[in-house]
């Protein structure tokens, strides 16, 4: 029986992993989770699951929550909130296995000091590998942790990476849709609307990770989180434009076989795949029909329509404050552009200025890469409004 803490359980990945523990009961249980804003949701998971702490981002909502228990005659259940609430979570005595799937760099020190714990990851969470990979990479190897990649690439990777040594490894491709504008004519990409950037033709997620396809930069961390994970350079982590969506990713050996990992988009499978490994057990309902599938396509992607992968790849090469600065630039850029106050091609145009504007340093600890990151965010925030003073004064 594995006993879990999931950090960022009213997620998408939360609720999925939830959903993982209902079809195998006699597998694992839920002992903690970090919930986040969502009250209702907090609430509905404490009364199906009893777990014995839950986490809220701030006191109000932990205080609201506490209500509603109390009011419902639920007993039990600890309730805390903030950051500490998040780390108490993620490295409660009992728990053997954490799914980190808090978006954004709220979830690092949580994912950080559940490594230092000694639990084994399940690592949904971007920031972790693409801000502080150093760090946690280090504190995994010395305690022997083993990070298990949720997200669809990476995990498609591990299972992959199973066919061979890794000094047999020539390469690996992680798979990309390309997004909804794979085939929109460039010139139109000045008037892409919020909700044209939203529409992803595969994948249902939320909604910045949605508009991170579209520009293809969640690619690009994802390129920074292969090197991390699989210890590669960034020439050897390849993309590879796949809109079917049905091939995961990819990896390529010396002897020139490439094992591919096929299964539906469905992101219960690395779920269950990470919290399971090294074991498969059945799982009828992720089935996937071989013979519904007639078409595979691979192209290169274009570097002139997708400037936010280049971007990755140019942070990937120059090191950790300019992959931390990637990712804070983004999430500013991201909500202006949600806010209509920048184009979509300006997302592109604000990451690239505040990379220019960030000077190389080594972070630490967590503390350096959080200071780095808010240090990031002005930055962008200052590039953004100068560049619409530019704008109209012009
Ligand atoms: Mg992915």
């Amino acid at each position: 029986m594995k006993t879990l803490a999931i950090l960022g359980s009213t997620g998408s990945i939360g609720q999925s992993t939830l959903s993982i523990c209902e079809s195998f009961p006699d597998r694992y249980q839920v002992a903690s989770l970090a919930a986040g804003r969502n009250v209702d949701a907090a609430f509905e998971q404490c009364s199906r699951w009893r777990p014995k702490l839950v986490s809220m981002a701030t006191e109000e909502l932990a205080g609201t929550l506490i209500g509603r228990l109390r009011s419902a005659g639920i007993t039990g259940i600890g309730v805390v909130y903030g950051s500490a609430g998040a780390v108490e979570v993620a490295t409660l005595p009992e728990v053997n296995f954490v799914v980190s799937a808090i978006v954004g760099v709220a979830g690092l020190e949580a994912t950080y000091a559940a490594v230092c714990a000694g639990k084994t990851i399940g690592l949904a969470n971007k920031e972790c590998l693409v801000a502080a990979g150093e760090l946690i990479l280090e504190a995994a190897r010395e305690r022997g942790v083993a990070l298990l990649p949720i997200d669809s690439e990476h995990n498609a990777v591990h299972q992959c990476m199973r066919g061979g040594k890794p000094s047999e490894v020539k390469q690996i491709w992680l798979t990309a849709s390309g997004g909804p504008f794979r085939n929109t004519p460039l010139r139109e990409f000045e008037n892409i609307t919020p909700a044209q950037a939203l529409k992803h033709p595969t994948w249902v997620m939320g909604q910045r990770i949605t508009i991170d396809s579209a520009t293809m930069i969640n690619k690009g961390f994802e390129v920074i989180e292969a090197c991390r994970l699989f210890d590669l350079p960034p020439a050897k982590v390849r993309v590879t434009i796949h809109p079917q969506s049905t091939v995961h990713s990819l990896v390529e050996f010396v002897d020139g076989s490439i094992l591919a990992q096929i299964s539906v988009t469905d992101m219960r499978l690395p779920i269950l795949y990470a919290l399971a490994y090294p074991e498969r057990p059945e799982a009828p309902h992720l089935t996937f029909d071989l013979s519904a599938l007639s078409q595979l396509d691979f192209s290169q992607p274009d570097l002139e329509r997708f400037p936010c992968l280049r971007l990755a790849y140019e942070a990937a090469g120059s090191g950790q404050a300019a992959c931390i600065a990637l990712n804070a630039a983004d999430e500013i850029a991201v909500a202006a552009f949600l806010e209509g106050r920048i184009t979509f091609p300006g997302i592109a145009r604000t990451i690239e200025q505040v990379l220019a504007e960030t000077p190389a340093c080594r972070a630490a600890s967590i503390q350096d890469v959080l200071n780095a990151d808010v240090a990031a965010r002005e930055c962008a925030r200052r590039v953004i409004s100068e560049r619409a003073a530019a704008v109209s004064s012009a």
